[in-house]
């Protein structure tokens, strides 16, 4: 039996990409520095924000004072939200997934996104407070694949429930390689899905699948 499960966020509850993609076209079009979303899978997705800025100006050979920098990253949150705001199309089966955990077993997000892009995402899903405890970019010094973050999720689980929770009976649900080599960094074990990445570059998963339509928690509970 599990002690807990925790979820990433990106790639495995929403495809947030093109909807980041499209916040910094918004922003760089005008200014003749857009890019099309081929270069944006090839260069920009590891970035995050402040670095895909700086790496746009770069690839423009123009110059990008801090005072700059600040502002586009200003704009392109507001950007993303109102995106958001039009409606977003969560992964088939894991809203249902969440769902029929919360409330049941501890249940915690641990997602290298900020959580000014996360809020408005779970408020449409009808996910706000589904949760137990929720870490994102904001909280930790290093992004996945240090297990940094998936040890302060498991944590802060332990300090809800205390005596309950150990990491090598929870679970994490991940779509990437780093997220991967966070989660068992921190002693987790993973149930990997292919919707990022081709099952043969998720390894160090304990399973992969598909898609997370038709699983259930009983289906979580038999994965060990
Ligand atoms: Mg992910």
């Amino acid at each position: 039996m599990l002690d807990a499960v925790v979820f990433d966020f990106d790639g495995i509850i929403v495809d947030t990409e093109p909807l980041h993609y499209k916040a910094f076209q918004q922003l760089l079009a005008p200014l003749g520095l857009g890019y099309s979303w081929e270069q944006y899978l090839e260069c920009y997705l590891g970035f995050d924000d402040r670095d895909a800025f700086r790496e746009a100006f770069r690839a423009g050979a123009r110059p990008l004072s801090d005072q700059e920098l600040r502002a586009l990253m200003d704009a392109k949150a507001g950007a993303f939200q109102e995106i958001v705001s039009v409606g977003v199309s969560p992964y088939p089966g894991v809203v249902e997934l969440i769902r029929s955990i919360s409330g049941t077993l501890p249940l915690a997000l641990c997602s290298g996104a900020l959580r000014s892009d996360i809020d408005p995402i779970l408020g449409q899903l009808g996910l706000v407070g589904a949760f137990d405890a929720l870490v994102t970019a904001d909280e930790v010094a290093a992004s996945k694949p240090d297990p940094e973050s998936y040890r302060l999720a498991v944590q802060r689980l332990q300090e809800i429930f205390p005596g309950r929770i150990h990491a090598a009976a929870s679970l994490a649900i991940e779509d990437t390689p780093a997220g991967i080599a966070s989660a068992t960094g921190a002693g987790l074990k993973v149930l990997a899905v292919t919707n990022s990445y081709p099952q043969e570059r998720l390894t160090g998963a304990l399973r992969v699948v598909n898609s997370l339509a038709g699983i259930d928690l009983e289906a979580l509970h038999l994965l060990p």
